[in-house]
């Protein structure tokens, strides 16, 4: 998943329609501060929820208290992310604080719309009876009818029902928009002045889309937090990477069949470098993506590179033409050692067999192998 720092989320909402507070700075550090000493809220930019119980949300009256409440806040960690920059927007009067949000429902594989009157920062223990659910048909879109009865449960006064659901539809619009796994707005806030705002926002993008959303490119993608060269890199070919400090690089199809290579390079005494997952898309993956993803790894200096792959649904000639094809294009020699197992195993051994590395059935052999490449 591809989470959004909340002020990239609400620059979102704010292109869609949806008021968020007026915006003062994105800071990294009190230096930086330039309020005129009016009251205003300090929000730690981490990603990661809870901030509202944990000191990561302040408020400040002056310009001065702002400073040290950001001098204080830069540099500590909560739920063991370092803040390293943090919002500063103006303080909103809340009269009333809602939660609404549009998520997958992975069992049915449908988008749900969630809310409830009584949002902010104890969401967790919000009792049944006060969360509302409803379904949005994902041919037919989210329907007037059911948005409407949504509004309903929010308790609001009748001037403020249309601009609730402007809200819904414009959240479940970047939901599809965005091919996100959640769009969350907590608290949408009723100010005392009448207005509804987005207080905090929430958007993680589905890994699997990200090859398709162009879109996320316009974010600041080099101020991601944590991001190597390498794993920006790969981000912009659409793919999921984590780089470790190893010599063995590891491209799958799953994060669970990751995981499970991972573990077993390490306990046959290897060392991980960079792990790419190419998710249920790696069946689809073009030729020049692995190409590109190969000479991504190659200026890594790897001692080998294993690929582990198991695809139901993909097919496995069709991806092992893609590696084949993409290995011509590359000239020196590193190790690479193919486990290939599943639908169409055989087309794809054939394609693979005269090339030049170690092919296998078997996980545990693939993994001894590129362990024994590398050493
Ligand atoms: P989270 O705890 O990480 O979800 O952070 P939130 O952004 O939701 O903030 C936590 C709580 O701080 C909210 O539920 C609000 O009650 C409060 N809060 C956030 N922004 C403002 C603001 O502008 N003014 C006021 N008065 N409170 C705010
Ligand atoms: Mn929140």
């Amino acid at each position: 998943m591809m989470e959004l720092f909340e002020y990239e989320a609400k620059e979102l909402l704010s292109k869609y329609g949806i008021f968020i507070p007026k915006k003062y700075y994105l800071v990294y550090n009190s230096s930086e501060v330039r309020i005129n000493n009016e009251p205003v809220v300090i929000k730690a930019q981490i990603l990661s929820g809870g901030r509202g119980k944990r000191d990561g949300v302040k408020e400040a009256q002056s310009t001065l208290e702002a400073k040290q409440i950001i001098n204080n806040m830069i540099g500590t960690t909560i739920n063991n992310f370092i803040i390293k920059k943090v919002l500063i927007e103006e303080k909103l009067e809340i009269a009333k604080e809602l939660y609404i949000s549009v998520f997958v429902d992975r069992n049915k594989g449908i988008p749900l719309i969630m809310v409830s009157p009584y949002g902010g920062v104890d969401i967790e223990s919000i009792e049944k009876e006060n969360i509302f659910i409803r379904t949005a048909d994902p041919l037919i879109g989210l329907q007037k009818f059911i948005v409407r009865d949504l509004v309903q449960k929010l308790i609001l006064e009748k001037g403020l029902q249309k601009e609730a659901e402007k809200t819904i539809f414009n959240l479940y619009k970047i939901f599809k928009d965005y091919d996100a796994e959640l769009v969350e707005i907590n608290p949408l806030v009723v100010t005392e002045e009448g207005k509804l705002v987005a207080a905090d926002a929430k958007v993680v993008v589905d890994d699997n889309a990200i090859y398709r959303q162009s879109k996320l490119q316009e974010l600041d993608m080099k101020d991601r937090e944590g991001l190597t060269n390498f794993e920006r890199k790969a981000f912009e070919l659409g793919v999921t990477a984590n780089e470790m400090k190893g010599d063995i690089g590891i491209i799958t199809s799953g994060a669970g069949l990751l995981m499970a290579t991972a573990d077993a390079i390490t306990y046959y005494g290897g060392e991980i470098g960079p792990v790419v997952d190419l998710g249920g898309a790696a069946f689809d993956t073009t030729p020049e993506r692995i190409t590109k993803l190969i000479s991504l790894l190659k200026n890594l200096k790897l001692k080998a590179i294993l690929f582990s792959f198991f695809l139901q649904i993909g097919r496995c000639d069709i991806f092992a033409q893609s590696i084949s094809d993409s290995l011509g294009s590359i000239s020196d020699n590193i190790p690479i050692v193919i486990r290939l197992k599943g639908n169409k195993d055989d087309l794809a051994k054939s394609i693979l067999s005269n090339k030049n590395f170690f092919l296998t059935d078997y996980f545990e052999e693939a993994v001894r192998k590129v362990v024994e490449k590398s050493e």
